[in-house]
């Protein structure tokens, strides 16, 4: 398995597409505003207090999307 770049400990589990780079699950940089949704759910609602950075099930913000979660088979 690939190393983080950041820590340069943990083993990657995040790599960015566009440059190939490496992160492990706690130095990937979160939140993008690519990855947002309207808290009430209207995506017309252009409102900036209507929307905020989306979570996965564990309650972690998501990083941008061109990074890539690497799964283990
Ligand atoms: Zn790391
Ligand atoms: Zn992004």
């Amino acid at each position: 398995m690939p190393k983080c770049l950041y820590c340069r400990k943990a083993e990657a589990s995040w790599v960015y597409m566009p440059s190939g780079e490496y992160a492990c699950d706690d130095c990937v940089p979160r939140k993008c505003s690519c990855n947002m949704e309207p808290i009430d759910g209207d995506w017309e609602n252009e409102n900036e207090s209507n929307w905020d950075y989306i979570k996965d099930e564990k309650g972690k913000h998501l990083p941008c999307c061109e990074w890539e979660q690497i799964t283990i088979e």
